[in-house]
């Protein structure tokens, strides 16, 4: 037997429960299917990963009512402080220079935000939102998407969403190629408690191996990315946490105090990919299905929130059929062009602070100097920082 609804969300992580949270508050019957139960989503052990949410995404969440709700656990991103270690060149921004002069984004435990998220979606659209299951097939019938699934379940929708992270099955099945490329290098993600307050500061140590960044999540927590070759962060992963620790205080100048490690020290190999269309009939991609990203700049997710604001924006404006071919092409037209300058401007950053060839090197500390002392260029990188 097929069950129906609306929409179906094919991957319960961030971007697929924002999504289902946000198409079932404009009315729609939602169903999100993902292999976690609730229970393991909700006490996942800590992987060690952090993610900053930039004013711009936190923009889009407010229009979309939801900010209320993730506020309470969020850091606020006060200062922002970036080093070129190699030239010594140096720029940072206080959230008084900001254009709104709020913060300039929030500070999330991955884990956390997810379920947050998933306890959203659960209160409204109850227990049967979410289908324990992984998705196998697609077929289309009529104005129907449908799939099947890993138990042999049958669900069908009028637009099938798929959330389902970099290796998307959603994408494979409904044969949309993607461009991948590597880096050769890892970040190694961790949360540290300290005895030194953090400001609310974001401090991004441009190093050898690539960017270290810290990120508020309380004032004596901070979450850790930090960026090495892979048989670098792959030696530091594997040693001895104290070790860890003392490179992490050189990094930093001491700036936290007292620091322990809070979480696990998880390790991700850093590739950068883009499929080449978001929609096929009846189906759209959001989030890292539709595009990964290097962490350098922070915009992971929140490319993916701008992907969620945009579909569910075209789904309310065309009110009938959300799986219409009007919404999909609104859709990847709305999407692409920023998504593609989104990834090359983080490409082009990963690739500037992890060449140490010294023409380059020098080019980096007199372009950050420049930043720092040009009024107007900052408040560019400001906005464009912001995701604004
Ligand atoms: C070290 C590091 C630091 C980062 N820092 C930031 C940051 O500061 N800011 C930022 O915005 N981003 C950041 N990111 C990126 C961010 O973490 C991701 O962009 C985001 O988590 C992707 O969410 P998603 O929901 O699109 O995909 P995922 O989190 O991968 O979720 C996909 C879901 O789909 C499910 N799934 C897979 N296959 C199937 C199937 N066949 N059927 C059903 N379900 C399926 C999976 O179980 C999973 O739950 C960082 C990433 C890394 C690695």
């Amino acid at each position: 037997m097929t069950s129906s609804c609306d929409i179906m969300v094919v991957g319960g992580g961030h971007a697929g429960l924002l999504t289902a949270i946000a198409l079932h508050d404009c009315g729609l019957q939602v169903q999100v299917v993902d292999p976690m139960p609730a229970a393991a989503i909700r006490d996942a052990p800590a992987d060690g990963r952090a993610l900053a949410l930039l004013a711009g995404s936190i923009a889009h969440l407010e229009k979309l009512g939801l900010w209320d709700e993730l506020a309470p656990y969020g850091a606020p991103i006060r200062k922002v402080e970036v080093l070129d270690v190699g030239s010594a060149a140096k720029v940072g921004y206080r959230e008084e220079d900001a254009p709104a002069r709020g913060p300039f984004g929030q500070g999330f435990e991955n884990r956390v935000l997810r379920r947050i998220l998933l306890d959203q979606f659960l209160e409204r659209a109850g227990k049967g939102g979410l289908v324990t299951d992984r998705v196998q097939a697609i077929s289309r019938d009529g104005d129907r998407i449908s799939v099947r699934t890993e138990t042999g379940e049958s669900l069908a929708a009028r637009l099938l969403i798929g959330a389902d992270g970099r290796g998307s099955k959603v994408r494979s099945l409904a044969r949309i190629g993607l461009r991948r490329w590597t880096y050769g290098h890892t970040a190694l993600g961790f949360i540290v408690r300290h005895t030194t307050d953090n400001g609310g500061a974001v401090l991004e140590r441009m190093r050898r191996g690539g960017p270290l960044a810290t990120l508020p999540l309380r004032s004596d927590r901070t979450g850790i990315t930090w960026v090495e070759t892979d048989e670098r962060a792959r030696q530091l992963a594997a040693g001895p946490s104290e070790a860890l620790l003392a490179e992490l205080a050189e990094a930093l100048d001491d700036a936290l105090g007292r620091m322990e490690l809070d979480s696990p020290v998880g390790t991700w190999p850093l590739s950068g990919q883009h499929a080449d269309r978001y929609v096929a009939p009846r189906l759209a991609l959001v989030g890292d299905a539709a595009h990964g990203v290097h962490p350098i700049h922070a915009q992971g997710f929140n490319m993916g929130v701008a992907d969620v604001a945009s579909l569910v924006g075209l789904v309310r404006r065309h009110k009938g059929d959300p799986g219409s071919p009007d919404v999909l092409r609104a859709y990847e037209r709305d999407r692409r062009g920023p998504n593609t300058r989104s990834i090359w401007l983080t490409d082009g950053l990963a690739r500037l602070f992890s060449n140490e060839l010294v023409p380059v090197a020098q080019a980096r500390g007199a372009a950050l100097t420049l930043l720092d002392r040009l009024t107007p260029l900052r408040r560019l990188a400001i906005r464009r920082g912001m995701g604004g």
